[in-house]
């Protein structure tokens, strides 16, 4: 089936934004300056569209989630050597150590803030958002989720042999718990030394830990795949949804800041507003401009922090997918860690829309080589097609859903 491409979302609309935001704006790390800019684009297209009642929410965050690994597996790797040094007592704190590290390490892998982010959020950035209402009744909210910032390189997420991940960083975080235990329980035993094989369930953190000072080094990336194709398609979508409005459904453009440093955006979004779960629908879009695409059926990049996306969204994107061939879309499973998990976290509907390589895993996911000149046009134009199709899947759903009245969010300037 062929269609004409709704008016606003023409391929050269979608480079046009990723021009600015990839090659006059770069690399946009979280709360930089370049992030600012590219909010302030943002910004200044939604007012040339005409729409005014645009939002901005500032917030404090980390500028790297290295603030929150480091810490965390530094404490974990210490815990062997201390518990040692230091007869019961050390075997107490090294257990401690060892523990509250792994915990910590495994929360993050779930993008829930560490106990520590007051301590490291010492940095200011910003979400932008405008809510599209519809031109009649409002009967559900849709959130089309893109963040403005960019990762740095980083050889450890993914590793060069992406399907060695979730197994390494599995076996790392349980072998560190594992460590912990063995302490704890010499400490109520009154079990003296350390055997060799305690300190074995420190060593794959130890390599984490090398591993995660080295990509400190790391230039920051252009991100023209992660993320500046969703902002492109969301400033794409506000201009089509000014030429052809939905009928029940109110479009939020969540413009998130620093996803980068661990989702701190998303999180202080939901946290301050906290939109209604029932009568809320929320598509994140992550690197959809090389390769295939799917809707995210499966997330995470460890086994024991898995994730997935809410049932009655994954069945929307599957019949979008069916009505829509032509745009070559599949449910996937995929190596994985987005801002889908904190509205996980807190009960909401979401799903993803991602793109995938050859061997199934994210493009150029957090190399240098995401840039524009590895977008493919064709792939971008199909993604925002897709999300167009979805948005009227759901503003077609009619009376199927059991609408609950939308609270006014409160506004914020802070
Ligand atoms: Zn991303």
């Amino acid at each position: 089936m062929t269609e004409k491409i709704q008016e606003g979302l023409q391929t050269e609309n979608l480079m046009t934004h990723m021009r600015v935001l990839c090659k006059e704006i770069g690399p946009r790390p979280p709360t930089s300056a370049q992030e600012r800019q590219a909010a302030e684009y943002v910004e200044k297209t939604l007012k040339t569209l005409g729409y005014q009642n645009i939002r901005e929410q500032h917030f404090k965050s980390q500028n790297s989630f290295g603030w929150v690994v480091i810490p965390a597996s530094l404490a974990a790797v210490l815990g062997m050597p201390i518990a040692a040094l230091g007869g019961r007592l050390g075997k107490a704190i090294g257990s401690l150590l060892l523990l509250g590290g792994a915990h910590t390490l495994k929360e993050l892998g779930r993008a829930r803030p560490p106990f520590f982010q007051r301590l490291i959020a010492r940095r200011t950035s910003q979400n932008l958002i405008v809510e599209i209402p519809p031109t009649g009744k409002i009967e559900r909210q849709v959130f089309l989720i893109g963040h403005l910032d960019t990762q740095r390189q980083r050889f450890i997420t993914p590793p060069p042999r992406p399907e060695l991940m979730k197994p390494i960083s599995t076996a790392a975080l349980l072998l560190a718990t594992l460590g912990g235990i063995s302490l704890l329980t010499d400490v109520l035993f009154k079990r003296k030394g350390v055997a060799r094989w305690q300190w074995l369930t420190g060593l794959p953190l130890s390599a984490g830990l090398l591993s995660f000072l080295f990509d400190e080094t790391q230039p920051h990336i252009e991100g023209a795949n992660d993320n500046a194709t969703a902002v492109a398609i969301l400033l794409s979508i506000a201009e089509a949804l000014k030429a052809a409005p939905l009928k029940h459904t109110q479009v939020t453009l969540l413009f998130t800041g620093c996803e980068e440093a661990v989702c701190v955006g998303m999180e202080s979004y939901l946290q301050h507003f906290a939109p209604p779960q029932d009568s809320t629908y929320w598509i994140d879009l992550e690197m959809v401009g090389t390769g295939n695409l799917c809707y995210v059926t499966q997330h995470g990049l460890t086994y024991v922090t898995e994730y997935y996306p809410d049932p009655e969204m994954v069945k929307l994107a599957a019949q979008t997918a069916l009505k829509h061939p032509e745009l070559g879309v599949t449910g996937k499973d995929m190596l994985i860690l987005e801002e889908v998990s904190n509205l996980c976290n807190h009960g909401y509907k979401a799903i993803c829309i991602a793109g995938y390589d050859k061997g199934g895993w994210l493009p150029n996911w957090h190399r240098l080589s995401d840039n524009l000149e590895n977008i493919e046009p064709d792939t971008l134009s199909r993604a925002a097609r897709y999300t167009w199709a979805l948005l009227q899947e759901l503003d077609n759903l009619g009376g199927q859903l059991t609408p609950q009245p939308l609270g006014g969010t409160p506004d914020s300037r802070s």
